[in-house]
Formats: structure tokens, sequence, C-alpha cells
């Protein structure tokens, strides 16, 4: 039977970019040798290397000024990296969901946080808006797409201060204003590559102003002198994520990705919304095109597990929603296909006429 890869994270990749990347883990580049195997400082790894950040720049149209950075440690690595490198006094930091928090709680460890807004006590159903951002922070930090609660801020905020913002489940989904950040980072395992290489794009002229000591490997600076070469980075999910912006690029960049976001996303919340037994959680204008949150209407909660069931019996994967949330969620990443949505709207209409 085929499956259809919901999950939420790591998450379903083009085909051919695992074809692609398993015929050079067993054989890179003719070389008899598996690219589990070679030195990164081969001479053949580093057009790799060199081939995907350009590639990230030119997808995201980055202007100059900024580097692009892999490491590892994920995105949860960032929460304390970035205020390490960007907080001098004070940082703003916007309460979107259990990312957003956490991204929060560290930075506290290097200075002044203030909450510039929460949607907590409502379980995180929308993204507060109209709130004031403190004009003498260094930065204001947000999480675009809100990947638990499946909340989104898919249109650029207007902040009079340098954002910096977790874009780890919708980066490479939209275009997006560069300029307008201080950092931008992403664990890749959302949308760009397999686990195990973040992404960090970063204002070179940001860097090396906080006023505190940083270890080596947390100072950025290090990083991007030495191109991500600084230590071993990790080899195989990088040329994963090269292969993956290839792909990006070939299907159209992301204006593309984002027209097939909203075509995917019309099609699951429409259906959401007709069948009688299922609704969307969190606020219409907030809805996420990446993670699309949906439960069983009141009168049809017993059916709740019948339908999960149901759901994986017929090819579906990773359709069961956070605990934090409940019922479902369906991820739909840049590879997931209007085939994949079509599959799954298909069987909660059979499952309507069954009930
Ligand atoms: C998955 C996720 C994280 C955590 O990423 P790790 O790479 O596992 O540390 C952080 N922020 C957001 C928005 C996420 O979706």
């Amino acid at each position: 039977m085929k499956k259809y890869n919901f999950n939420a994270g790591p998450s379903i990749l083009p085909r051919e970019v695992i074809e692609n990347t398993a015929k050079q883990i067993l054989d890179f580049n003719g070389s008899g040798l598996s690219l589990m195997e070679i030195s990164h400082r081969a001479a053949d790894f580093k057009p790799v290397v060199d081939e995907a950040m350009a590639l990230i720049k030119e997808l995201l149209d980055i202007p100059e000024g900024y580097s692009v950075v892999f490491l590892g440690g994920g995105a949860s690595l960032q929460f304390m990296q970035i205020p390490a490198n960007f907080l001098i006094h004070k940082a703003a930091y916007l309460n979107t969901g259990t990312w957003a928090k956490k991204a929060q709680k560290e930075a506290k460890l290097f200075g002044d946080v203030v909450e510039v807004a929460s949607s907590a006590d409502a379980n995180y159903t929308f993204v507060p808006k109209n709130f004031d951002i403190p004009t003498d922070a260094d930065y204001l930090h947000i999480t675009t797409n809100n990947t638990i609660y499946g909340t989104e801020i898919r249109k650029e905020l207007d902040s009079p201060i340098p954002m910096i913002a977790d874009m780890s489940s919708d980066i490479m989904s939209r275009p997006v204003d560069v300029s307008k950040y201080t950092a931008i980072y992403a664990g890749a395992q959302k949308n760009m590559s397999m686990a195990g290489v973040t992404v960090i794009i970063v204002k070179d002229d940001m860097l090396g102003k906080a006023p505190r000591q940083l270890p080596t490997m947390i100072d950025y600076r290090t990083h991007v002198e030495k191109g991500s070469m600084f230590n071993t980075p990790p080899v195989v999910p990088i040329y994963t994520l090269l292969e993956t912006m290839r792909w990006v690029k070939a299907q159209g960049g992301v204006k593309e990705m984002d027209r097939r976001a909203h075509e995917r996303a019309d099609i699951l919340y429409g259906e959401i919304d007709r069948n009688k037994l299922f609704r969307g959680t969190v606020k219409e204008e907030d809805r996420s095109l990446m993670n699309i949150c949906f439960v069983m209407n009141d009168e049809y909660k017993d059916l709740e597990k019948p339908f999960l069931d149901y759901a994986m019996a017929n090819g579906m994967v990773g359709i069961k929603g956070h605990r934090s949330v409940g019922g479902f969620r369906a991820s739909c990443y840049n590879a997931q296909t209007v085939e994949g949505v079509n599959a799954l709207v298909d069987l909660m209409k059979n499952f309507e006429r069954q009930h």
C-alpha cells in the first residue's frame, strides 16, 4: 500500500532527493568511497557546501552582508546561541508556542527578556497582534511557524527593531524579506533536509557586539570565517540539503513552494470546515499552511481513535496530533503532494459517510 508521510519532523523529502543521496552514500562522485566515509575536507566535498550555501542565498534572495552557516545541535541549540551572540542589553520575545517559549527561557540566561505578547492562556490557538515592541531591545524574536499548535506568521511582521526568527518549520516555503532580520535559523529536518544540520543566516555586521566572552564553538564568527568547516560538519545531512535545494530551484523556487502550500492547505482546511465530523483548532486567520491541526467535533469525540486507526490502516503516516493539542496534525511541508492531501481528504469523506 502506498504510504503518505504527514510526519511533523523529521518529515517528507522529495523521492529524488532520497534516491540521489542514497547513490552518493554508496559511491560518492565515482570515487569508490561512500559519502559517509570521505573527509569533510576532501576536494570534492567543498563544492557541496559551497553550492548548498549559494543555493540558499539565491532561493531566499539573501542580500549582501549576510552569511549562511551549517551547524549541528538542532534549532534547540540556537535557543541559547542566538542570545549569546546577539543579546546586548535586552531582547523581546513573542510567545506563540512551545518552541517560542523554550527560546525565551534560554535567552533569560543572557540578559533582560521582555515577553511582548503571549497566547499561552488560549493554548496557543492564535498569534497575538498589535503588541508593543520595545524600541530599545536588541531584537524581536519570533517563531514564524508553530509546528505543534498549527499557527503561522506567514506575512512579514512590521517591527521597529531587527528581528530574529526560528523558521524551522516554514523556511523555504515562501519568500522572506531577509533584510528585516539579524538572524534566521532552522533545524533542517522539516523543510530542507534530513535531521542533523541546522541552517543559520546571520547578518555579518551584527556579530561580535555582545558584551561577553563566547566559547569558540558558540561564536558564529568561528563558523562564518571557516565556511562552516571549523570542525567536522554533518556531511550527509548537508549533502541531502544540497539535493533538496536543487529540487526547490528546479520546481520554481520559493514562490512556487508558496503556491503549492496554499493549494494543499486550501484543499485540507476546506474539507475540515465542510465535514461535519471535524473542526480546525486555531483561529482561521492564523492557520498554518505547514502543520494543519484538527480535532473531532465535540459530538463525535469518541470517533477520534477509530478515525486514526482507519487513516493509518489506509496508508496515512504521522497524522496523530501532538499530545498538547490532541486530535490530528497533517504536516504539509514542501515535498507533500496534492495527491497525498487528496488521499487524506477522501478518507475523511468516506469516514463521514460511515457515521
Ligand atoms: C522542530 C522545531 C524545533 C526543534 O528543533 P530541533 O532541531 O529538534 O532542536 C524548534 N523550533 C521549531 C519551530 C520547530 O519546529
